[in-house]
């Protein structure tokens, strides 16, 4: 392995590095640091998490290190705001013994404060491509002498509808430039877009997400639907250290936990598309001071987190497929350090849970020991194998002999009728309306918010029937939540 000293860094970066803790390069690092500052193209295939930011950073800082020229001579286009401003954050630590000027824009939030700074002069420019775009057609931005550009998850960038954005960003810089393009997956048509862009590409696959994935230690919790919220307090409760990241389907799920958790006297704070980046910056940031113990997101909006030393996610709900379950565990356990991903599986989630297993090429323990498991007849059948040919996205699933469309995992996993398998906290107690349809935002619509269109909303339906809130409350609640019971609603009045 070499050193970053070997890999040809100026000596304030290196003790930038130093200062920032880091020994020895990452595997991603050590590949595309070479690569970039010999000027070649880079093709990464690589994660959050494994060190991508530095990798192409210190690169953009090395070819600027001592230069005077005036200009925006890097450009790093990023899918949210959140890891726009994380791969800032990360700039600034990396340069803070040279001279380089670098700003982020993203929309969302007044363009006033960005323009200004444009002005200023600019070495280092990280954007999300909705707001560069506005910028740059009202004249604000010049790109012509971009010579190194970046493509942070490219794939993201996709799933949101930039591909346009970045055809057209990618012809405004200037023609030699040299691109370092980073997916955390390589489907069709993120390789399609990397190879209409790159030359003579170098590539770099780094730890595949099995590799990553056996560092954190995995738990799927057999929980039944209407128990999803009970279960989460029981499970802090006996956990009552380190910080927590939650995710949840959609918007209000990640709402209804945050206010469910703060009810019951912990620190938690929610991020996703619908908060206004005030409020988004201020959670993330109370997050990784540890101020609040504990983080709840949906998957779009977690993108830009990065907090050393996370020891746990749980999925309140499971994710809509098995490579969001890898990038949602991949949160915790990074750097080596010890990681453990909690999920909660119901009785939806059979064929989400075989995707995975399947994915991951193995099979996951499953936890029974905890007052709310499923019933011994609806356990046997999550966790029996589909059959082959058995279908999760459309349709009835298979392999469900002598169950109708309106059983129980009779219904279409995606349409979201009632909300399957979702946190639902005691919101339908609430009195909350319904409110399907009012999730949907993204980034090119609107205020950009950064979140991904497609999430779907609490249902508000009432296949669970009352929640668990009003239930035990009024002592009526399942037997066999048992004795712990008692436990959820002591100590309310302390911050945990
Ligand atoms: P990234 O994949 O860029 O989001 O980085 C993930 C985490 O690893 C961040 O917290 C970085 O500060 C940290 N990190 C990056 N490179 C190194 C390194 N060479 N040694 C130790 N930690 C690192």
């Amino acid at each position: 392995m070499k050193s970053f000293e070997e890999l040809g860094l100026d000596t304030s970066i290196l003790k930038a590095l130093k200062d920032a803790g880091y020994e020895n390069p990452t595997p991603v690092q050590e590949g595309t640091i070479e690569w970039a500052v010999e000027g070649h193209d880079v093709l990464g295939c690589a994660q959050t998490g494994t060190g991508k930011t530095a990798a192409f950073t210190l690169p953009i800082l090395q070819r600027i290190v001592g230069r005077n020229d005036k200009g925006i001579k890097a450009l790093v286009l990023a899918p949210t705001r959140e890891l726009a401003m994380q791969i800032a954050n990360s700039l600034r630590d990396y340069s803070k013994y040279m001279k380089v000027r670098h700003t982020v824009i993203y929309g969302g939030v007044s363009a006033y404060e960005q323009i200004k700074n444009l002005r200023r002069g600019v070495d280092v420019l990280i954007a999300t491509p909705g707001r560069l775009l506005d910028l740059h057609n009202q004249g604000h931005v010049f790109l012509g002498k971009v010579e190194t550009l970046v493509l942070d998850e490219a794939d993201r960038m996709l799933d949101m509808g930039f591909i346009h954005d970045i055809k057209t960003i990618e012809s405004l810089c200037a023609e030699d430039k040299q691109t370092l393009f980073f997916s955390a997956t390589m489907p069709p048509d993120v390789r399609k877009l990397a190879m209409g862009i790159l030359k003579e590409p170098k590539q770099l696959d780094i730890a595949p997400a099995e590799q990553k994935v056996d560092r954190i230690e995995q738990e799927m919790y057999m929980v039944r639907r209407d128990r999803k919220r009970a279960m989460l307090n029981y499970w802090l409760e006996n956990n009552p250290e380190g910080q927590v990241l939650i995710f949840t389907k959609t918007k209000r799920g990640a709402d209804r936990v945050e206010e469910d958790l703060q009810e019951q006297g912990y620190r938690a704070v929610a991020i996703h598309g619908d908060k206004s980046q005030g409020a988004r910056t201020r959670a993330l940031g109370d997050f990784k001071r540890n101020k609040a113990r504990i983080l709840v997101a949906t998957d779009v909006a977690s993108r830009g987190i990065d907090v050393d030393q996370l020891p746990y996610v749980i999925n309140v709900d499971m994710p809509e497929n098995a490579e969001t379950y890898v990038h949602r565990i991949g949160r915790t356990g990074r750097a080596g350090a010890f990681g453990k991903a909690i999920s909660f599986c119901c009785e939806d989630d059979r064929d989400i849970l075989h995707e995975i297993e399947k994915h991951l090429s193995m099979e996951l323990a499953k936890t029974t020991d905890h007052p709310f498991v499923l019933q011994d007849n609806v356990l046997a059948e999550v966790l029996e194998k589909p059959q082959r040919g058995g279908s999760r996205s459309g349709g009835p699933s298979r392999g469900y002999k002598g169950r109708s469309g309106g059983g129980r995992f009779g219904g279409n996993r995606r349409g979201g009728s009632g909300g399957s398998g979702e946190y639902r906290g005691g919101g339908d107690s609430r009195g909350r309306s319904n409110d399907r349809g009012g999730e949907r935002s993204n980034e090119r619509s609107g205020e950009r918010s950064g979140e991904r269109s497609g999430e779907r909303s609490y249902g508000g339906g009432n296949r669970g029937g009352s929640s668990f809130k009003s239930k035990e409350r009024s002592g009526s609640g399942s037997s066999s939540a048992g004795g712990a019971k008692k436990k959820f609603f002591s100590g309310v009045a302390k911050k945990k």
